[in-house]
């Protein structure tokens, strides 16, 4: 089959790979749609995967192709996939936490994942997904499933204001959940013009640009003198976690979800936030993929009753064949662009 292969830092080959064998506990996956995640680029550019070659990509979907015997009732679905492989024995994985597994696997990082044309994954990380939903949607089912915990780890009531700073993927995500589960007015900051732009497009009209306006008084004055009830950082630099303190208003919650690119110093100013506001501090990682809480499954109710609206966010799609265009494309932003998918033609 073909495969984008990560071979070394910076050295993604198209080139034919063999097809994954299937384990008893498999099922092979045509992969339809497989979507470029920030950590994606950083892999392919800076930190490389755990061993190489590797092939990158946990974000996808696709059509299960064939299965071992007893499974004959899978063939033919349509499937995202949890893309973590926990140990199963550790004390999370206990109680069903496995994002928190102290000995986790994981396709796209640490094993082969979804820039190619099969990949064979363990049943257990199945998620189905209803007929009406597209494979190039449901390989967003990784992002939506993210958002959706943290926006979980806050506690969103109805009628909150919610301010995200970040109007990056996750951040509209974020944003389009809050709005769905009956938040009141949602805020999106960004020093991005054009993102705040696309955001706009999507119906949210209440955008900052930190860069002319201050983000915690432009919340107060769209909601009454009030600071905002839940403030999210999902952009991963210290500006926003800052913004993130003054925008929240008193007993307000923060949500920490966007990776660090640097040390996330905050000034004297801001820490006095947290003390004299009484400020709670969640952080937020990945998702919950259990039987009580199930992002994933979520996520796709979210994307059937159209809380999400995925159609516009997929700005770019390319074939495997154009790894190196795509990934360029990624880096360099010489376009504007929200998400990246490497979509598969009909295969054999
Ligand atoms: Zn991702
Ligand atoms: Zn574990």
């Amino acid at each position: 089959m073909k495969a984008c292969n990560l071979h070394a830092v910076g050295d993604l080959r198209y080139e034919d790979v063999p097809v994954p064998a299937l384990l008893p506990d498999e099922v092979m996956i045509r992969i339809q749609a497989a979507g470029i995640c920030g950590s994606d680029i950083q892999r392919v550019f800076d930190k490389g995967t755990y061993h190489f070659p590797t092939i990158p990509g946990h974000e996808f979907a696709g059509v299960i192709c064939e299965v071992n015997p007893g499974d004959e009732a899978l063939l033919g679905k349509t499937a995202a996939v949890f893309p973590l492989i926990p140990c199963g024995k550790c004390a999370a994985c206990q109680i069903g936490e496995y994002a928190q597994c102290a000995d986790y696997d994981y396709y796209g990082s640490r094993r082969d994942g979804a820039f190619a044309e099969y990949i064979a994954v363990k049943k257990w990380n199945l998620v189905f997904v209803p007929d009406g939903i597209s494979a190039e949607h449901a390989a967003m089912a990784e992002p939506c499933s993210v958002a959706i915990h943290a926006l979980s780890q806050a506690g969103v009531n109805l009628g909150d204001t919610v301010i995200i700073f970040g109007a990056g993927t996750i951040g509209l995500l974020l944003a389009q959940a809050a709005r769905g589960w009956g938040a009141g007015k949602v805020v999106l900051s960004d020093p991005d013009t054009a993102k705040l732009d696309f955001a706009r497009n999507l119906g949210f009209q209440y955008c900052v640009d930190p860069k002319i306006s201050n983000p915690a008084e432009y919340v107060k004055s769209v909601n009454e003198g009030r600071g905002a009830d839940v403030a999210i950082e999902a952009a991963g630099v210290a500006a926003a976690a800052e913004g993130c303190l003054f925008a929240a208003r008193t007993f307000g919650r923060v949500v920490l979800m966007g990776n660090p690119v640097k040390n996330m110093d905050i000034s004297q100013k801001a820490y006095w936030e947290i003390l004299r506001k009484q400020l709670v501090l969640k952080g937020t990682w990945n998702s919950s993929y259990n039987d009580v809480q199930n992002d994933w499954k979520l996520a796709v109710q979210c994307m059937e009753k159209k809380v999400f609206d995925l159609s516009k966010l997929i700005t770019h799609r390319f074939e495997l064949a154009d790894c190196s265009r795509a990934f360029e494309l990624a880096r360099k932003r010489n376009e504007f662009w929200v998400k990246i998918m490497f979509v598969n033609k009909e295969g054999k």
